[in-house]
C-alpha cells in the first residue's frame, strides 16, 4: 500500500533550511528563539510541537592516502579553494562510519580504493564548527583518477609537495606530521586545534 505522503513536508523542511530555520522542520510552523528549560544558548524552537532545533557541529572524514612513498592529493575543481591541492575528505553522511566516509570521499575524488590503516590526525576547529577526522591508509592497486570535485590527482613525493598550493590548513598540518612522522616509522595520532582562517570546508 502506497504510504500517505505529504510533500508540503520536503517543502516546507527546504524551505525552513534556506530561511535559517524559522519554520520547524518537524511540523512546519514558525519557530522563535529562546533558551529552552535546562539549556544555556539561544536556539530556534517550534512554537507548535516545541522541537528544538540545535546546531551542532559537523564531522569531515578524510584519508592521507600513500603509494609507495608517496602521497596522493587532489586538485580541487569546486569552490572554495578552486585549483589548490588537498586530501580526499568530505562531509561523514548519516549511516557510516568515520573510515567508511573517509573510503567513499577517496573513491568518490581520486576514484581510488584504500585499506584504511589507523586513525592519524583530529582537528577541531571550533570556530567554524567543523571536526577533521584524517585516517592514514594505504593505496590498494596504485590506481586512481580524477572524480567530478578534482582537476586532477597526483602521487608526490616529500620534496615535490606544493606547500604554497595547498588548500587548508589541516592538508598541511597532515603532510607535515606524516613526514616527520614517518623519519621514525612512528605514527602517533595527533590532536590538535586549528582555527586562524573563516573557509575550511572541504
Ligand atoms: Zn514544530
Amino acid at each position: 500500500m502506497m504510504p500517505n505522503f505529504d510533500f508540503s513536508v520536503i517543502l516546507t523542511l527546504l524551505l525552513s533550511l534556506m530561511m535559517n530555520m524559522n519554520f520547524c522542520v518537524n511540523c512546519g510552523h514558525k519557530t522563535t528563539e529562546k533558551i529552552p528549560l535546562g539549556d544555556q544558548k539561544v536556539r530556534k524552537v517550534c512554537t507548535t510541537c516545541g522541537y528544538i532545533h540545535y546546531i551542532n557541529p559537523k564531522v569531515i572524514c578524510g584519508a592521507l592516502v600513500l603509494w609507495e612513498d608517496k602521497v596522493l592529493l587532489c586538485r580541487r575543481a569546486i569552490e572554495p579553494r578552486y585549483g589548490l591541492w588537498t586530501l580526499p575528505a568530505g562531509y561523514m553522511e548519516l549511516f557510516e562510519t568515520m573510515e567508511q566516509g573517509a573510503a567513499r570521499e577517496t573513491r568518490e575524488e581520486a576514484e581510488a580504493e584504500v585499506d584504511i590503516e589507523q586513525l592519524y590526525c583530529m582537528y577541531n576547529i571550533p570556530r567554524i564548527g567543523q571536526i577533521y577526522v584524517l585516517f592514514k591508509s594505504q593505496l590498494i592497486d596504485g590506481k586512481f583518477g580524477a572524480g567530478e570535485e578534482t582537476i586532477e590527482a597526483r602521487l608526490f613525493d616529500e620534496d615535490e609537495i606544493p606547500w604554497s598550493e595547498l588548500a587548508f590548513p589541516s592538508v598541511e598540518h597532515t603532510l607535515r606530521h606524516y613526514f616527520e612522522d614517518r623519519k621514525t616509522n612512528n605514527f602517533p595520532m595527533h590532536l590538535e586545534t586549528l582555527g586562524t582562517r573563516l573557509d575550511h570546508t572541504g
